[in-house]
């Protein structure tokens, strides 16, 4: 018989053959962390639709980063779940609000961690809404105003980089010219620039007590029926100054995270959010999947779509599962 067909079964005939053209590569450097922190003391909160991940008070949110440096995570996200709450989201940008207070405790005790602040108000609103209202819409410019000061105080505490979420328009450069003005020149922009109205999300607001009293977040979340417009959403970022776009959630929305990296030069970041955790926690706890494989394929999916890092709550169960 003469070659009429390709043998692509060559390259895979052992597993060292398989890790010799193995593409992609999921690494410890990749991932992102994210935390969640709390008033109070002596707090370990289980959050129930999210198993293994909690709400900590600062002595635990210390015991917690110990366990984190050791399993090599070298990047977190810090949201902070505030006690009190009131119509203008005053403790987002309160200098000793909690989150503040967390990002000063880890930058002292792990100098080398980078800490990534999300920067946006429904966690310190009593109304949920990712910025202050007039005449019950959210309010795009006046809400820049609280933004910046929140990203300010968060530099001022030590974060590495301010990750916009609220979506805003003009959020991006708001923040830039807060930071610059404030002498933070060098604290790059994550921006949330590709973020759907999704409810991927629900685990979330539980875990960061923030949904919305009163109706959604579609007037300034995208449609998650729309592709070419986070595009736009992304170009504006870009044209602001972002240094990193996320696109959230991750999975259902795979084809952004390629769209970006095949028109945008900044690093790309996957946001791998909690309703997708929570699934596959779920689905596992029933024996009904394999949780390490489909973990593993999930994040390759990413990388191989073009992510450069992936915010993922599976991040401590990966450290164990690369090291075998
Ligand atoms: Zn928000």
């Amino acid at each position: 018989m003469t070659q009429t067909f390709d043998r692509h079964r060559r390259l895979r005939r052992s597993a060292a053959m398989r890790n010799l053209v193995r593409e992609n590569h999921v690494r410890m450097e990749d991932l992102i962390y994210p935390l969640f922190v709390v008033e109070g003391s002596n707090v370990k909160n289980e959050i129930p639709s999210m198993p293994g991940v909690y709400h900590l008070s600062l002595d635990q949110l210390a015991i917690e980063m110990k366990e984190i440096v050791e399993a090599g995570i070298q990047s977190v996200i810090m949201f902070g779940v505030p006690e009190e709450k009131d119509a203008c989201g005053s403790g987002a940008y309160d200098d000793n609000a909690i989150t503040q207070e967390a990002i000063r405790q880890i930058k002292e005790a792990y100098p080398e961690m980078v800490v990534i602040a999300d920067t946006c108000l429904c966690e310190y609103t009593d109304h949920g809404h990712c910025g202050v209202l007039q005449d019950g819409d959210v309010d795009n410019d006046e809400s820049l105003k609280l933004l910046a000061q929140t990203a300010v105080s968060q530099a001022k505490a030590g974060a590495d980089i301010i990750a916009p979420s609220n979506m805003m328009d003009g959020f991006v450069i708001a923040i830039r010219e807060a930071l610059d003005e404030a002498g933070f020149t060098h604290i790059p922009i994550m921006s949330y620039a590709v973020k759907y109205a999704s409810a991927f999300y629900g685990p979330f607001r539980e875990a960061a007590n923030s949904t919305p009293q009163f109706g959604d977040r579609k007037s300034y979340q995208m449609d998650p029926s729309n592709s070419r417009e986070g595009l736009r959403e992304a170009a504006s970022d870009v044209k602001e100054g972002a240094d990193f776009l996320i696109v959230k959630p991750g999975l259902a929305f795979m084809d952004m995270v390629v769209r970006l990296r095949e028109n945008f030069n900044q690093p790309i970041v996957a946001y791998n959010v909690s309703g997708e955790y929570s699934m596959v926690k779920a689905a596992a706890a029933n024996g009904w999947i394999d949780e390490e494989k489909i973990v593993m394929e999930t994040l390759v999916g990413f990388k191989r779509a073009g992510a450069d890092l992936i915010i993922t709550y599976h991040a401590k169960d990966v450290s164990k599962w690369l090291k075998g």
